[in-house]
């Protein structure tokens, strides 16, 4: 997770609610439906896919789509409160660019900024990396900067700055958030949960894809040919 994992509280979802009714809900519901903190966890498949049992069924959790969507959308809060969103670093990366590289990151210096990526020219085509988001204060800062002018390179012109900004948030959550195939610990499941749920939207990631998907009691019964 973006953040240490000794600061979480010792928190284990508690088992769903047996009074919500068993409906045949479509993925695609509104996160506030759904309560991932009330599901009970079973486990991790596939080193990707949390599984959860509640009175729907099954629900299956892609952790990187489900942190992806939790990183953004704290992303889009950014400027909304006066939360510390920079994290200096001890040693302020130089990294000397192409010049169409470093054209295309000073034309979105300022985007970058916002999110608490400091970026200064140090001469020539030369920059140097002063801060960085705090959420992402883990990764390794020119890693992140090749990333984030991958994602703009290809932007025309013509692409509003919105869409702009909206391109480098969801180019810095896919990078912050964890991983498929990582090992999750029940502390950073839970984490995920009570972050989900506090989402107002979480039914996709920022591309698009499903954070989750149901296998309803329904569907499990035709599977075992009980219907
Ligand atoms: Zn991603």
């Amino acid at each position: 997770l973006g953040t240490p994992s000794n600061g979480l509280p010792h928190h284990v979802p508690k088992p769903g609610n047996d009074n919500e009714p068993a409906t045949d809900s479509d993925p695609t519901s509104a996160a506030g439906e759904r309560s991932f903190t009330r599901m009970t966890y079973l486990g991790q498949t596939g080193g990707t896919y949390l599984v959860f049992s509640d009175p729907d069924g099954l629900i299956l959790l892609d952790q990187h789509a489900a942190h992806e969507r939790i990183l953004y959308e704290q992303f889009r809060q950014i400027g909304a409160g006066d939360k510390i969103i920079a994290q200096p670093l001890l040693l302020p990366e130089i990294v000397t660019l192409s010049p169409g590289d470093y054209g295309l990151l000073m034309e979105n210096v300022d985007i970058l900024k916002e999110t608490g990526m400091e970026i200064e020219p140090f001469g020539g085509y030369t920059i140097v990396i002063k801060s960085l988001p705090a959420i992402l204060g883990h990764l390794n800062p020119q890693g992140l900067l090749q990333d984030l002018i991958g994602q703009l390179v290809g932007e025309g012109s013509t692409v509003s700055w919105q869409d702009k900004r909206d391109k480098v948030l969801i180019s810095l959550a896919c990078k912050g958030a964890v991983k498929a195939g990582q090992f999750l610990s029940k502390q950073e499941v839970s984490r995920i949960c009570q972050d989900l749920d506090r989402l107002p939207f979480a039914a996709t990631c920022p591309h698009g894809r499903p954070v989750w998907i149901v296998i309803t009691g329904k569907q499990l019964a035709r599977l075992f040919k009980r219907t």
